[in-house]
């Protein structure tokens, strides 16, 4: 159940397997899809050239890469070329798009498929419960109950929740035997406190972001940050913003630290002001740094370090030139929040990949039950990967459907 990329996969990569069997989506929003068609600025990054293991957070890296061995991003975009959905790759970062730039493509190519091969789709049909018996399952939807050999949980996780995914799946994998591994946001943008942020607002710039929690690694991300009124986000914040979850979550004390000079330790940091010094004396501070960061930026942190801004380059004190290295390479960002479910693209945590078959996603404790797509313990970085995820893990689980013998 549930008619999001996961599900609708599942149920199209079953039928074309397993034309026998009957295969029933209920979702609980009027219209399928919606998460789709507002993914990727509403041009659906459907997944990556390039997929590893590493780009994902969560469960067991062995399982992750056994699920996408076995439907990878080429047989992603094989898939959807059959469905008349051709896909390019943006050149710095290898994210796939439809040709359309339209994700209206993408969903309409899956749920066109689903008609073609007979799959039935019910929306508007909330499941709330599903209990399992000595014949296989019954799933209750308002006074409702249908009945099923096999029920896949491909519920989503509990971002955007006015999409439909708005966590209940959990609470319907725990009736039905499994524990959660605890859930917070995942690429969420972030809320500053204090007022350095605002006046940066619209300044994007690729910087290096540090999470450091207490008796954890260091988490660290190369990335986009942009600034906003309310704090940062952009493709680097959204990625580290998921270890500050976990490390709060956890209840630990967490730092995060952005490098407005990636790739620089504290000694180059020193010695770019050392040589922008002796390159040209009497060059004023805020011009200098402003040929390393952009200028506003410049000007709040020497601000910020109660630093003249006109300083000539020549008379920069020593003491001066070290804090304002330091600050270039570690300055402090004061979290007060996530910006939360209404905003995240997907939620960290789920069900554990260690209650679940690596080979079939088959459920340990419910047999008969399989999982898909998002509502596991595993969050995928920016970049297509979630939704690699979803066609990944719903062809794993359609693998399994098919191989069920036929009653009789
Ligand atoms: C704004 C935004 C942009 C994103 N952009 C991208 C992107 O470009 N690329 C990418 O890879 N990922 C992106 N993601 C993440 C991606 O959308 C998800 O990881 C992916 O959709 C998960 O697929 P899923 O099928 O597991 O869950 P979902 O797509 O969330 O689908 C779950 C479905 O289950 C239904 N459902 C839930 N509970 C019930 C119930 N009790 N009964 C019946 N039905 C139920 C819901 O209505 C929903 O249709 C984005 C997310 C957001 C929020």
């Amino acid at each position: 159940m549930g008619g999001g990329a996961a599900g609708l996969a599942t149920a199209i990569f079953t039928r074309r397997r397993a034309p026998r069997l009957d295969v029933l989506v209920l979702d609980g929003a009027r219209k399928l899809g919606a998460k789709i068609l507002v993914s990727g600025g509403g041009r659906c990054n459907v997944t990556n050239r390039v997929v590893t293991p590493a780009d994902f957070s969560g469960g067991s890296r062995n399982v992750i890469k056994r699920v996408l061995a076995a439907f990878p991003a080429e047989r992603t975009v094989a898939f959807f070329r059959e469905l008349g959905v051709d896909m390019y790759a943006e050149p710095d970062n290898g994210k796939l798009f439809p040709t359309t730039n339209s994700a209206k493509s993408v969903l309409g190519a899956l749920l066109a498929e689903c008609e073609r091969i007979g799959v039935r789709i019910r929306a508007d049909h909330r499941v709330t419960d599903i209990r399992r018996g000595p014949d296989g399952f019954s799933v209750t939807v308002g006074a409702s109950d249908f009945t099923a050999t096999r029920v896949v949980l491909a519920t989503g996780g509990q971002s955007l929740p006015k999409t439909g995914s708005d966590g209940f799946g959990y609470t319907l994998a725990r009736r039905l035997g499994h524990t959660l591994v605890p859930l917070t946001p995942a690429l969420d943008p972030l809320v500053l406190a204090g007022d350095f942020h605002p006046p940066l607002s619209g300044i994007s710039q690729t910087v290096e972001l540090t999470v450091q929690a207490a008796g954890d690694r260091p988490h660290r991300v190369r990335g986009i940050l942009l600034w906003t009124h309310f704090g940062i986000s952009g493709p680097g914040v959204l990625d580290i913003s998921r270890h500050w979850h976990r490390a709060r979550a956890a209840e630990r004390d967490v730092a995060l630290t952005v490098n407005f000079l990636p790739g620089d330790d504290f000694v180059r940091a020193e010695s770019r002001l050392i040589e922008l010094g002796a390159a040209q004396p009497r060059l004023q501070l805020h011009n200098a740094l402003a040929r390393l960061l952009p200028a506003r930026l410049a000007d709040a942190l020497l601000a910020a370090l109660a630093i003249a801004a006109t300083t000539p380059m020549a008379h920069l004190s020593r003491d001066a030139r070290r804090r304002l290295a330091h600050a270039l390479i570690a300055w402090p960002l004061s979290v007060r929040s996530g910006r939360g479910y209404g905003f995240a693209e997907a939620t960290a945590g789920g069900v554990p990949l260690g209650e679940v078959d690596a080979r079939t996603l088959a459920s340990r404790p419910c047999p008969g039950l399989h999982l898909a797509g998002e509502i596991l313990d595993v969050d995928g970085r920016i970049g297509g990967f979630n939704f690699q995820w979803a066609w990944s893990s719903a062809h794993v689980v359609a693998a399994a459907l098919a191989d069920i013998p036929t009653p009789g």
